[in-house]
């Protein structure tokens, strides 16, 4: 392939803008960034090398060079890593292939980004990062195993790259960085080790650098030779300890240590929320070194998202994303896992299988929500925040992890008719407030607070005094299938079945009015129900309405129309289930109803009266009217009629 100019994918072009313009102020993070890549490139090569031997052509020596120029102006970062191909380079450079990504960088697009730089942290500029101190990048890289033929890729960040093939000898990946005249301070040799020492120490390779010292000239006794002058001796030094984190002591590592190997393996901007290094000896003998995230990343939710922790056998690197170590539910979590009992060569079917990995991630869960529980315990404030960011995820363990559901049911927080909104209640909580006389615990399902605390469902429950809980995620619907019950007392949506919160007294007085009603208005119920015969299963009087006319339930077990609105976003088809509608007797409207009944019970009113009554009901608790048009009419009809 001769030299071809290209151009950067728009998305890439946007973010490099972003990086060279405004992103972060401290430029220094660009070193971290490349060591990290190399050092990912070498884990990959020493994985790939445990099955294929001549990969490595006898050049095993890891590790990552830096190299300046003050001539040139030029700082090198060069590794001999896995390398890449042409198609890779193209592939991993020039373009976004994350689609998450993309969609990201077009909200960035709208939003002030620069001047919330911490946004664009969680999703890693890595190698863009050199368009921060550098005019010009240029890359050679040859991947392990593809003879001699390597790659050549330059950019000056504006927009184009060339790319070209070349000859290169040595295995692994070489990055130029050609200094922007006010950045040559990266050419330092005090600079360059103490960014490797504050970023880049723990890295499992010597990151090294060619140091000349001037010393006076020695006689064979290593005594200085008077008058003899002095001579340049260059060294390669070592700059960073490479003490992997997860196998040092607790004791001696340093919280800014900690953060530094998070940014590493999360490629988040934040430090993380919490840090949770710990060892199991025993059947399994493993080292873990996990974090939980401050912020949720923007493709929380995106299938193609990368999950699983690292994977390590004895420090040597095995999968930087092995999802069986870690359920879906926390996939948020970042972190390490470094395993004593593994065999070196493990492969993608044995993990699925081994049954040290399922000890290894029964562990991991455990861990995590024991930490949970304790930051909840003593410091709620910060408990609440991290809810706040990852409930929605957590709660899906509700449903998947019914082993830990007595562990997850402690972590879950709702909100409440009795919280401000943004505020939440504990399951213990709420039970522990429940005025005497409540048996049940109560909640309602929507999709947003503000719609839930219009619903007439409330009513009754406002009038007594009772805490419903609103349950305003689209997981809830699954997490209260499994959670039926909490300290034996059953959870019961307020929206569902018959209600009746009253004593057997005040119940029985309630149920003989009812009939009462009932019997006396069955004329113009039955008229009712025949009207609406296509859209509901019964219409009665209710038990649960103080001040709206109507509402709609559903069956003890029928679909909510929660679940119905949730099963139509997710394209699902949703079955035909017709619920209950339930009438207020005392409310006007039935009154002037039955008047108009009893003067003539053929009033053709009487028929939109009941479409009305319907249509109001679906309104109120946040669902779509089929037809709003003629509900518009219907409304306006009255207003003027109530004019003349
Ligand atoms: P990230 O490291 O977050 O994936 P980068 O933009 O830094 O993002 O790198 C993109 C990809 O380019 C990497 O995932 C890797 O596949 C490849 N890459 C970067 N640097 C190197 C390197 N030194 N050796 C081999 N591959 C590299």
């Amino acid at each position: 392939m001769s030299k071809t100019t290209k151009q950067f994918q728009t998305e890439v072009q946007q973010l490099l803008d972003l990086v060279i313009h405004s992103l972060y102020s401290n430029k220094d993070i660009f070193l971290r960034e490349l060591i990290s890549n190399s050092s990912d490139a070498i884990d990959k090569i020493r994985f790939e090398a445990h099955s294929n031997e001549a990969l490595l052509e006898g050049n095993s020596d890891w590790k990552v060079k830096i190299i300046t120029d003050k001539t040139a102006g030029t700082l090198v970062i060069r590794d001999n890593g896995i390398g890449m191909n042409i198609a890779e380079v193209e592939e991993n450079i020039g373009t976004i292939a994350r689609s998450g990504t993309k969609a990201f960088m077009q909200s960035l697009k709208d939003k002030a980004a620069s001047t919330n730089p911490e946004m664009i942290g969680q999703f890693g500029v890595g190698f863009y990062a050199s368009f921060m101190v550098a005019d010009r990048v240029t890359l050679e890289t040859r991947k392990a195993g593809s003879a001699d033929s390597g790659c050549r890729w330059e950019s000056a960040g504006d927009g184009s790259y060339t790319i070209e093939e070349c000859s290169r000898e040595l295995r692994g990946t070489e990055i130029t960085l050609h200094l922007k005249e006010e950045f040559k301070e990266y050419l330092d040799e005090w600079k360059i080790r103490s960014i490797v020492k504050k970023y880049s120490d723990y890295i499992q390779y010597p990151v090294v650098m060619d140091i000349t010292r001037t010393e006076p000239v020695k006689g064979v006794d290593g005594e200085e030779i008077e008058g003899a002058g002095t001579i340049d001796k260059t060294e390669e030094q070592t700059l960073n300890s490479m003490k992997a984190i997860w196998v040092r002591p607790k004791s001696e590592v340093t919280e800014e240590e900690y953060t530094e190997f998070y940014k590493h393996v999360s490629h988040d901007y934040d430090a993380p929320f919490r840090t949770i290094h710990f060892s199991a000896e025993g059947t399994s003998e493993f080292k873990a070194l996990l974090y939980l995230p401050s912020k949720k990343p923007f493709d929380m939710f995106m299938n193609d998202r990368k999950k699983g922790l690292q994977l390590y056998v004895r420090r040597v690197f095995i999968s930087d994303k092995c999802e069986e170590l870690i359920p879906d539910y926390l996939r948020f979590v970042k972190g390490v896992v470094d395993s004593s009992d593994l065999p070196l060569n493990v492969s993608r079917e044995i993990l699925q299988e081994d049954a040290q990995i399922r000890r290894i991630h029964k562990s991991v869960v455990g861990k995590i929500l024991s930490t949970l529980a304790e930051v909840k315990e003593q410091n709620l404030d910060q408990y609440v925040t991290f809810w706040k960011e990852f409930g929605q995820v957590i709660k899906e363990g509700m449903h998947f992890d019914y082993a830990n559901k007595e562990k997850l049911q402690e972590l879950m927080l709702f909100e409440s008719t009795a919280t401000a909104a943004g505020a939440f209640v504990s399951l213990k909580e709420y039970v522990e407030r429940m005025p005497e006389g409540q048996k049940d615990i109560y909640y309602i399902t929507g999709s947003s607070r503000e719609t839930l605390e219009q619903s007439p469902h409330l009513e009754v429950f406002r009038a007594k005094g009772y805490e419903v809980l609103f349950l305003t995620d689209p997981v809830d619907e699954w997490v209260v299938q499994t959670l039926t019950e909490y300290a034996e007392k059953p959870l019961k949506a307020v929206d569902r079945g018959d209600i009746s919160l009253d004593s057997e007294e005040e119940q029985k007085e309630k149920e003989k009015k009812r009939e009462e009603a009932q019997k006396e208005f069955s004329d113009l119920i039955s008229l009712i129900s025949d009207r609406l015969r296509d859209k509901v299963k019964e219409v009665r009087f209710s038990n649960r309405l103080t001040d709206s006319a109507c509402c709609l339930v559903a069956d003890q077990y029928g679909m909510n129309a929660n679940m119905e609105r949730i099963m139509k976003a997710m394209n699902q088809t949703v079955p035909d289930a017709k619920r209950i509608l339930e009438l207020n007797p005392d409310h006007a409207i039935l009154k002037a109803m039955a008047s108009i009944h009893q003067k003539d019970a053929a009033a053709s009113s009487l028929a939109d009266y009941a479409d009305l009554l319907y249509d109001q009901a679906l309104l109120t608790e946040g669902s779509t009217i089929k037809d709003p048009l003629r509900f518009t009419k219907l409304v306006s009809d009255l207003m003027v009629k109530a004019v003349q």
